[in-house]
Order: structure tokens, then sequence, then C-alpha cells
């Protein structure tokens, strides 16, 4: 890039306190030979791999970067995360109190909260129809006090890339700074604005390693300005910005490009099969076209897909509360399986004829996989959001999260004792107490085994257990479908762990209710946390024997021959 005097034009813009600044120096910016005994920065001199200060100018990173962007490295800023030069773009060029940013909207939601961090005011310009950028309408939005416009291209969370001559001619208007935020543009199929730097030193453009580089976990992202205003940032951010892991794990990562390309170009195919097979789907009522690695899908009831693909174990993100986004989710495109599951779910939900979701109305979904006895159940009350997932005929670690370190540990005891896959996530009022919490998990565990275990043909039925561990517990069980439940258990004292003891019983009595089984549980001890654990573990073996399947049987256990 050739040398230009861009400071006369920028140094206006800064804020009055940034122009002067004068930088933290390190005792390494100040000594630029390379020494033999380093005792300047009060480090420890022991080795470690991380004793030692990181570069604050991440040389050989920027050095790396600017083989790939083709841009000098003097316009290069590293941040932690393009999150880092969003927040900084506000601190060097937007007096608090008595500034505003222009934003194009829907658009990434850390511009508005970095602005309102930095008590800017933020003024939102509606992108048109089809999220197209309308020149005109935006600069039209800009106020005497307007610092900064905000463009995101390709714009999350609509994923399409943003006019162009829009942008440019809003360069060429606007006086002040203009932002491109292009943290998605290695999916797009166009160039990038690093090349229109020389021509309008007011631009910034940003982009990150987080999204096609895969390196989310290592927080770096990039502002690539001019000269000047890359180096104003570098005199404001903190001074160790990057870690010394970070930089180095990024390099390593950065040295493979051929293997990055690759994966954008299957994520991009990827993107585009998800485009075409969402749309046919009878649920989905718009696929907006992408050029980033997401899709923004309008659902008929976003809020039934969200739960289903919820109860799958697969998150997205409801973004029906952005301007133009009403009942729509973004799904991120994944790999390829994990493309075909989302469209597995939402393919299935559309397929019930009777236009009911399987599990929405009771919040329970049982699907016939190749194994045939799973199911999941995602239950939410004002109290409790649960949601849990199994699958009776395979073993997986438990997955078990509730909140409460001693519940945990006692269904972990179920999945591993029972030999089942279990997932049990609840988000419940424990701060109230444990009640609603372990009830709920219970009534949600219940309805899943039931609802997994289908018409119970070929299972054993009945199970039983002998005394476990130095406690002795017993637990029978027959899930011939009548109700009756027994709890001879006696603890010594009101707690174990972070749990009351009482919720235990209260717990098998939901369960059974809504396994609809016949549940007796007996045990004694003197260690109550021997004596519960062994409760658990006890009901788990017999469960796994009452919902085995006996080889060669396919017939249902019971001389009625059904079980209701
Ligand atoms: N810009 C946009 C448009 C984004 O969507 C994101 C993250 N989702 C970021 C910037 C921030 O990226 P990072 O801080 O990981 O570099």
């Amino acid at each position: 890039m050739e040398k230009k005097n861009t400071e006369a034009e920028i140094r206006p813009l800064l804020r009055e306190n940034i122009r002067n600044i004068v930088p933290y120096s390190t005792a390494r910016d100040d000594c630029k030979v390379r020494m033999d005994i380093y005792l300047d920065a009060n480090e420890n001199p022991y080795e470690s791999g991380v004793n030692r200060y990181p570069s604050p100018h991440q040389p050989r990173l920027k050095q790396m970067l600017s083989v790939l962007k083709k841009v000098p490295e003097k316009n290069i800023f590293l941040g932690n995360g393009s999150d880092e030069p969003i927040d900084l773009i506000f601190r060097l060029f937007c007096p608090p109190g008595k500034s505003s940013m222009v934003q194009a909207v829907p658009t990434y939601g850390m511009y508005s909260v970095a602005a309102a961090i930095n008590d800017v005011r933020v003024i939102d310009s509606p992108l048109a129809d089809g999220f197209r950028l309308d020149a005109d309408a935006l600069l039209s939005a800009v106020e005497p006090d307007t610092k900064v416009i905000f463009l995101c291209s390709p714009n999350n969370p609509s994923g399409n890339l943003l006019d162009r001559d829009a942008i440019i001619r809003i360069l060429d208007s606007f006086g002040g700074i203009t932002v491109v935020d292009e943290a998605y543009i290695d999916f797009a199929g166009s160039e990038s604005f690093i090349g229109m730097l020389e021509r309008y030193p007011r631009l910034i453009v940003l982009q990150t390693l987080s999204k096609a580089w895969g390196m989310a976990g290592l927080r770096i992202g990039m502002a690539i300005a001019d000269e000047y205003v890359a180096d104003v940032m570098s005199r404001v951010k903190y001074p160790y910005n990057i870690s010394i892991l970070n930089q180095r794990k990024a390099e390593e990562l950065l040295s493979d490009p051929v293997g990055a390309a690759d994966r954008t170009a299957v994520i991009i195919g990827e993107r585009e099969r998800m485009a075409e097979e969402l749309s046919g789907l009878p649920q989905v009522e718009k696929v907006w076209p992408s050029d980033a690695n997401f899709l923004l899908v309008r659902f008929r009831d976003k809020d039934r897909a969200f739960d289903d693909l919820m109860r799958a174990g697969i998150i997205v993100r409801d973004r029906s509360s952005a301007y133009g986004c009403e009942g729509c989710l973004r799904i991120t495109v994944g790999t390829p399986d994990e493309n075909a599951s989302v469209l597995e779910v939402l393919g299935a939900a559309g397929r019930d004829a009777s236009g009911n979701v399987p599990g929405t109305s009771c919040g329970i979904g049982a699907r016939e996989g190749t194994s045939g006895r799973t199911a999941s159940c995602l239950r939410k009350t004002g109290e409790t959001s649960v949601c849990v997932r199994l699958d009776l005929d395979r073993f997986r670690a438990p997955r078990v999260a509730t909140g409460l370190n001693f519940f945990n540990h006692m269904l972990e005891q179920i999945g591993y004792h029972a030999g089942i896959a279990l997932d049990v996530f609840c988000f419940g009022d424990i701060a109230t107490d444990d009640h609603h919490s372990v009830e709920d998990v219970a009534i949600a565990l219940g309805d899943c085994l039931s609802s997994a275990l289908g018409n119970k043909s070929g299972i054993g039925r009945y199970g039983f257990s002998l005394p476990m561990d130095e406690a002795e517990a017993t637990v029978l069980i027959d899930l011939g479908g009548r109700i009756d439940f027994q709890w001879d258990v006696v603890f010594r004292s009101e707690r174990i762990g972070d749990m009351s003891s009482q919720m235990f019983g209260h717990f098998f009595k939901s369960l059974a209710e809504h396994l609809k089984c016949n549940l007796h549980i007996r045990a004694a001890g003197t260690n109550d946390h021997h004596v519960i654990e062994g409760v658990f573990k006890a009901f788990a073996r017999a469960l796994k024997t009452a919902v085995g399947r006996c080889s060669g049987s396919d017939t249902v256990p019971s001389s009625k021959g059904i079980i209701e």
C-alpha cells in the first residue's frame, strides 16, 4: 500500500483524549535487541512455557496474516476476537454521551452492546426488503453527532452480502468512520473491502479467525485499517491482549490454509444443500440466500422447530426478535452428519400426517432409529426447563447437569448401571430449593422411559435387585403399566450433599407415576450417602433387567397380550 499522509484526515476524528495518548510501554518495546537474560518485566525466571509475557505486537502472526490477506503488517491490528476492535472503535472515535453510531439492522448484536457500554447512542437504520442495503436511507439516518457507521457484510443474521456499490456510496458520502465487518467473508464469493483501504482511509475492515479458520476458541480478530488507525488502536489496547498460547496455536493453524479452504468449501456446499432441502420442508416458510456459514430460516412455528431440535440435542439460535426476522431461527451450517441430523429432525416433524409434531403436545418425542428404543423430552414449566434424552439399547457415558451436584451424581448412576445412554439437563429454580427440579426431572425421565419402551414387546418386564455396596438396597420393579409405589428408606440426616433427603422418595414416586410401574424400594444403612447411592444403583440394575430384551422374544410379556 502506497504511503499517504492519512494522519491529517483521521486525527481530527479521534476523541481529544486519544489524539495524544502515550501508550504503556513494555520493557521489550524499549529494547529491540535480543538479550540473554531478561530481568526487566518482573516475570518468573523459571521456564514453564508461559512464564514470559507475550509479544504485544504479535509480529509472527501479523506476518502470516499479511501474506494471507495481501496487506502490509502495519495495516493489521489484532484483538481479542473482533469484539475487541469493535469496542476500541467506540473508544477511539466516539466521545461518551455526545455521539452516535448508525447500524443497518438487523445486524450483529455486539455493535449496540459495545456502543451502550461506551455511552454512545445507537441509531438503527432498517435494511430494505430482502435485507438489502439502501445507501440513501442509511445516510439519511446519520445525525450531526454520528461518528461511526457499522455495516456487516455478509450480514449476521440475514447471511447476505451487502451491495458493494451501496457501501461505496456510503464511503464517498460519510465523513466519519465506516466499519465493514467481514467476519464471514471467506464463505462469500466476493472480494473483501480490504482493497478499498487505500482509497478510503476512514474505512475499517473487520475480519476474524473465529469462522472460516475455525479458531473461535483462540479469540483472535483483526481490524485491517489505515496504518494510522491501526497504530492508534495498538496504543489504546491492553498491552498483552493475545496470550502466548493463542498466538502460537494460531500460527500453527494458519500454516495450513489449504486445509482451512477445503473445510470452507465443504461448508459452502453444505450451506447450499441445506438451503435447498430446508426450503422443501412443509414447516419452512422461507430460507434466505446466504453468503455466510449460517442460514436464516423462517418457520411456520419456530418454537416447535426450536423445541424439536433441542430435544434431539441440537441447539440453534432464535433470532425472531431481530428486526425483519419474525419467526426465524438462525442455523449454523455444521458437518454433513450434523446437517443431516437437523434435516432428519425437521423433516420427520413435518411428515407427521396429523400435523402434530411428535412430542410437542405432550413434550415427548420417541424416535424409532436403528436401535428403536430412544426417546427425548423437553419439559418447560414456569419453574423448570428439563431436557431428557435416552437410548435403552446403547450405552454412552451419561451427560447430566441439573445444578444439584449430588443429584447429578445419582442420575449418572442410572445411566452407568442401567447401561443406557442418558442425558439429563435441568435449568430450575434451585435458588428456592431443590423440589421443582427433582420432581420435574423425575417426571421427564419417567415419561421418556415410558415413551422409549413403546408397546414393551420383548422386554423382561420385571426387575429386582439384590443388596449393593455396604448399604442394603432392594429395588423391585414391574413395568406392567399399573402404578404402585412403596418407599421404605430411612435417612439419618435431613440433607445429603446439596439435596434434601425427603426429595429422594418424591423423586422415585414421581418417576413411578410417569413410567407407570410398580416400584418398591427398601434400603437401610448407617451412611446416608451410601444408602441413597445404593438405591440409585439398585434402581438402575432393576431397570436394566426390566427393560432388557429377552433374546428371541418379541412378544409382550403378559398373558393378556398387552401391557397398559
Ligand atoms: N462480527 C460478526 C458479524 C459476528 O457474527 C461475530 C461473532 N459471531 C463477530 C464479529 C465476533 O467474532 P470474534 O469476536 O469471535 O472474532
